[in-house]
């Protein structure tokens, strides 16, 4: 299972771990001193990309000094089904570097 991610040069991990993610209610979580994004595993892969599209989005504004970006929840969540819809109906997009 996947548990490093390069965000912007700077290696996030990745744990899945149900009861963390859902500390307050949510399906992910970042903890950014431990530069860690939390996901609960009992949800469905589809879900899963969701989620950690989200905690990226959410980790790159972090990383940009955006923290005080109004609505972040709202960006993040349109963003994060957006960007998996963009990829998932466009796979030659993540198949660029092959050619
Ligand atoms: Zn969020």
């Amino acid at each position: 299972m996947i548990d490093k991610i390069n965000i912007g040069g700077h290696i996030w991990g990745i744990a899945f771990d149900a009861k963390r993610a859902n500390a307050a209610e949510y399906q992910g979580v970042v903890v950014y001193r431990d530069m860690t994004i939390y996901l609960d595993d009992t949800l469905c892969r589809g879900r899963i990309n969701i989620i950690l599209w989200h905690e990226i989005i959410h980790v790159i504004l972090y990383q940009a000094g955006l923290q005080e970006v109004k609505n972040h929840e709202q960006l993040a969540d349109a963003l994060s089904h957006g960007i998996d819809q963009v990829l998932r109906d466009n796979p030659w997009l993540t198949d660029m570097e092959k050619e």
